[in-house]
């Protein structure tokens, strides 16, 4: 879940490309909280003793609040059995914000583009959004996620480009992060005033 103004912009996106050029498709979190809501949120190890230093807590007391049962405690790490759900997340807010936003799990980070199972299943408007539009720009010409951000496009391929970009009815937050991020020319831009 994204709630920061100007991660909202940065924080994901698809490279799209085509062979010759490529295109940055942003992730524009909703902030309806279903995913935190929905998924069950497994905090990476490394995340454990950074979170509970958010919290103000020690890391025992965070494991037994909010993952489960202590087994052993060890001299380097400390062995648990997870029995309590993050489903829904223990920290997210009544007004869908994530209380321990700084230092969300790498999870949360990665949700929706950067997961090996997309939205997990759960219907991220966020991340339909983002697969809307691609299916937009790829009409008539293939593209596929790319690595590397390659060549970008000259100004005329941006006016075809941008015009099948429309045509997938993308929100106006998706619009301006779509012209920035990807720095459209500003002469297009004009054509279509946000
Ligand atoms: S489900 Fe998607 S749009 Fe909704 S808060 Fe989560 S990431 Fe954002
Ligand atoms: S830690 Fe924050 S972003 Fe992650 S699931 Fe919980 S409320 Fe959502």
């Amino acid at each position: 879940m994204v709630q920061d103004e100007e991660e909202l912009f940065w924080a994901q996106h698809l490279l799209y490309s085509n062979g010759e050029v490529t295109v940055l498709i942003p992730f524009v979190c909703f902030r309806c909280g279903k995913c935190c809501r929905e998924v069950s949120i497994h905090p990476a190890p490394a995340d454990i003793p950074v979170i509970a230093r958010f919290l103000g807590i020690s890391v025992e007391q965070f494991i037994t609040d909010y993952l489960g049962e202590i087994i052993k405690v060890g001299s380097e790490s400390i062995e648990f059995m997870r029995t309590k759900s993050w489903k829904p997340c223990p920290f997210l807010s009544t007004s869908n914000v994530c209380t321990i936003y700084q230092v969300r799990t790498h999870p949360c980070r990665s949700y929706p583009l950067h997961t090996d199972s997309g939205d997990r299943g759960i219907g991220c408007p966020g991340y339909k959004q983002v697969r809307r539009v691609a299916s937009a720009i790829g009409q008539g010409v293939p593209y596929f996620a790319s690595e590397s951000i390659g060549k970008r496009p000259e100004y005329l391929e941006w006016k075809r480009i941008y015009g099948k970009f429309l045509r997938a009815k993308p929100s106006d937050e998706m619009t301006k992060a779509f012209i920035r991020l990807n720095n459209i020319p500003r002469e297009l831009n004009l054509c279509n005033p946000l």
